[in-house]
């Protein structure tokens, strides 16, 4: 273990990337006092880019590969990282990202979207590991933590956000397979000991290795479950007939995470919606190209090369399969964008609880509110949304005043199940026999499955298992909560899961906590029949579940995700701490860069803080640091009470008025407690000072607004003028530097 009491702290991107240049300062100003250093690494978009080309820059230009440090950082017990969101590129910002840099002087080679030799070919490779989510999965070397601090959930029960009312005649429901999804063909086994998988497709005309090479190790439960694009494009058409007038027909998927299958499943609506229109025009549509799993967007784009009388012929003929279907939810009514324009704008995980908030309501083609069924087709996840609809139909909205939480402890670590899936993840290109082998040719699992069927398989760590169920029973017994393990005997990989959980759970001591096993469903209506009557629980969950739950529960609890705690406690000891759920707020770039006002919250900022000066506090018996987490916390609450979050509009406090409400309550708070007299009179003399200049503070950060402001790059923006910006008040950065 690592004896240097350090907290890493990640530059990112977007907003984030900006509060950290005023934010940072007041982080050391701290934690100096505790004896802890706090060291960046650049894991932004920009500086992985860099990080991939070393050759192509000369000495001074070059950086380190900083997320691979990082990645060799989690496996040391005294790890302590905090983690801010990054961008996780598409193809056009990665573009926009290398242009900017070249502009800014770095040779770096284009994007070669067609390589032509081995050299390009390289270049690709490099470039494209940057791509994607590229930074979460290196971090992630542990079970995920999720749960609202008392401060955010006493702000919220004071300050309730607004939630739609519920009728029991919404007709707002889930549609979902019956049959051939993925809930019905999962199959699952065990690894007995360390092996190498194969899966091999075998068709009439011969065998086909689609994946080799895949090391597993003993305990691992290995999965296969496929879904069949028969049955898939049969329940579309089913549903599409069966939604009533007045009712949306609204798809509710993950295609940015589930990258691979969840485009396709995507993919197969448009083209059952708009039928006619792609059978008429299927010649043209292959030859411009057209690719439904990218959308119905993507034919209205690619038809702009037409003759336009063609053009307008297609058009009329897909604006037929609107007039002919049901009222397609929108994205933008105004624009005519529906749910079905383009696979990433409508995400299950914050689309349905958005709809919840709006009871069980989205947007029409008249710009109007109304219910929708909305279609998720596999069963495994699909049932908890259903739940939810019911509770809210027989009971009415959750009241945020009085409802209990949903903390969630979740599944994660090492690439756990359908999340790090993608690289085994195939649609199948022949009818056939698709096998998953050991290295000694023995056949694990097997399916029959046929052409367009998506087949994927999914694997869980014994190591990361064990790990997971501790903390589960870890969280039940600090908090005396209800501890639910969201698993269903009937799917094949959680009934694994409940063969594991009845071997490990005896190694702990559950004495008194009221532990069970539920199916999601019945979990779902568990958690809200507890929630209701004002009481907390625990739901220990897989990987997907973690992801949908941590925005469920807090959108209904909280108004947003954004404000929870985030942690992952590695599974070798260290911690490292994300900051909230939420992303990189790009539309909150674009609003500093115009007007000078930042409204990125950086509240997931202070919760990680907080969390990790605790852990480091623990892992190194240093009291200032747990003082430190303790004052921030007391100083975290008085923020929220006294309202000084970001504003939404300029000439009113932003991210950086924010950051000194912090810096004033913490330091009041350090300079309020007698358990360490040198900390208190070093924060008292701080307190004051702050205090004493709060009026000339807040007039130096207004006057620093509504202008332009220029930070001298978007991906990679220059360090002076970005801290010029970002501490614009003299008297709030001499205060803070004497400290
Ligand atoms: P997003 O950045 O979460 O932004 C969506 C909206 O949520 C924002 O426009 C903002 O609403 C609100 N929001 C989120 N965090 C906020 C905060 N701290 N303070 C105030 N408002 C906040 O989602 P996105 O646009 O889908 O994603 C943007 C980028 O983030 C993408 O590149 C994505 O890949 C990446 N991402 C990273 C992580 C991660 O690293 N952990 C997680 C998710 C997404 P208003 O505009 O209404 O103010």
């Amino acid at each position: 273990m690592s004896t240097e009491q350090k907290i890493i702290y990640t530059e990112t991107d977007e907003a984030p990337r900006l509060a950290t240049f005023s934010f940072l300062p007041i982080i050391k100003a701290f934690s100096d006092a505790a004896g802890v250093q706090v060291e960046t690494r650049d894991i932004s978009l920009a500086g992985r880019i860099l990080a991939s080309f070393p050759e192509w820059l000369s000495e001074d230009q070059r950086i380190a590969d900083h997320l691979a440090e990082l990645g060799e950082l989690t496996q040391d017990e005294a790890a302590n990282i905090i983690k801010l969101p990054n961008i996780s590129a598409s193809n056009p910002q990665m573009l926009a990202a290398i242009k900017e840099l070249q502009g800014q002087g770095y040779e770096l080679p284009e994007y070669p979207e067609e390589p032509q030799n081995d050299a390009e070919q390289d270049i690709k490779n490099r470039y494209d590991r940057v791509k994607g989510s590229a930074v979460n999965p290196v971090l992630r070397e542990g079970n995920s933590d999720r749960r609202s601090t008392k401060a955010v959930k006493d702000y919220a029960k004071k300050h309730p956000h607004s939630m739609g009312d519920w009728t029991v005649n919404s007709k707002s429901h889930v549609a979902h397979m019956n049959a051939g999804d993925f809930y019905a063909s999962e199959i699952s086994t065990t690894m007995d000991q360390d092996d190498q998988l194969s899966i091999v497709l075998r068709t009439q005309e011969g065998s086909e290795t689609l994946a080799t090479g895949i090391g597993v190790s003993a305990g691992e439960i290995v999965d296969a479950a496929f879904m069949s694009k028969a049955a898939l494009c049969a329940f579309y058409e089913e549903q599409i007939a069966k939604t009533e007038d007045g009712v949306l027909f609204s798809l509710h998927l993950k295609a940015t995470m589930m990258k691979v299958s969840d485009p396709i499943i995507f993919g197969h609506a448009v083209k059952t919606y708009y039928r006619e229109a792609f059978e008429k025009h299927a010649s043209v549509f292959a030859e411009l190209g057209v690719d439904a799993n990218n959308g119905v967007g993507d034919a209205y784009d690619k038809i702009q090369s037409l003759p336009e009388d063609q053009q307008a012929e297609i058009k009329a003929d897909l604006d037929e399969c609107l007039v002919k279907g049901p009222d397609l939810a929108m994205v933008n009514s105004d624009y005519g964008i529906t749910n079905l324009h383009v696979p990433s704008d409508i995400i299950v995980d914050a689309s349905m609880p958005a709809a919840i908030r709006e009871s069980g309501k989205m947007w029409g083609p008249d710009g109007g509110l109304h219910d929708m069924k909305a279609v998720i087709p596999d069963r495994c996840y699909a049932t908890v949304y259903q739940e939810v609809i019911n509770d809210c139909k027989a009971k009415g909205a959750l009241d945020p005043t009085t409802i209990g939480s949903t903390s969630n402890i979740g599944l994660m670590a090492q690439k756990a199940e359908e999340y790090g899936s993608h690289d085994t993840t195939f649609e199948i290109p022949q009818d056939g026999q698709i096998e998953v082998m050991s290295a000694s040719g023995e056949v694990l699992l097997v399916h029959s499955v046929q052409t367009g069927d998506i087949w994927r398989m999914c694997r869980v760590k014994d190591a990361a298992v064990q790990d997971w169920i501790k903390l589960g029973v870890e969280r039940g017994r600090l908090t005396g909560s209800a501890v639910i393990f969201w698993l269903d005997e009937n799917r094949a990989h959680d009934a694994q899961l409940i063969t594991k959980l009845h071997r490990y759970l005896p190694e702990h001591d559950t004495s008194g906590l009221d532990i069970s096993t539920l199916k999601p469903a019945d979990a779902t209506k568990r958690s809200l029949e507890l929630m209701r009557q004002g009481l907390d629980t625990i739901s220990v969950s897989g990987n997907v579940l973690r992801d949908y739950l941590t925005d469920l529960f807090p959108i209904l609890e909280l108004g947003t995700s954004a404000k929870m705690l985030s942690i992952v406690p590695l599974i070798n000891g260290g911690g490292l701490f994300e900051t909230g759920a939420g992303g990189s707020a790009p539309k909150h770039v674009q609003q500093f860069e115009a007007e000078g006002h930042l409204r990125w919250d950086s509240l997931g900022e202070f919760l990680a803080l907080g969390a990790s000066l605790e852990h480091l506090g623990r892992v190194f018996d240093n009291d200032a640091a747990k003082l430190l987490g303790e004052t921030l916390d007391e100083a975290i609450a008085e923020f929220l009470d006294s309202n000084r979050s970001p504003s939404r509009r300029v000439n009113e406090i932003d991210n950086r008025g924010s950051h000194f409400y912090l810096a004033k309550f913490w330091a009041e708070a350090v300079a309020r407690q007698d358990k360490d007299p040198s900390l208190k009179q070093r924060f008292a003399a701080l307190a004051e000072r702050l205090s004493a200049s709060e009026a000339q503070i807040n007039e130096e950060l207004l006057t620093a607004q509504g202008e332009p402001v220029d930070v001298g790059g978007y991906y990679a923006p220059n360090p002076e003028l970005a801290a010029m910006a970002m501490r614009p008040s003299k008297t709030l950065n001499d205060a803070i530097d004497s400290v």
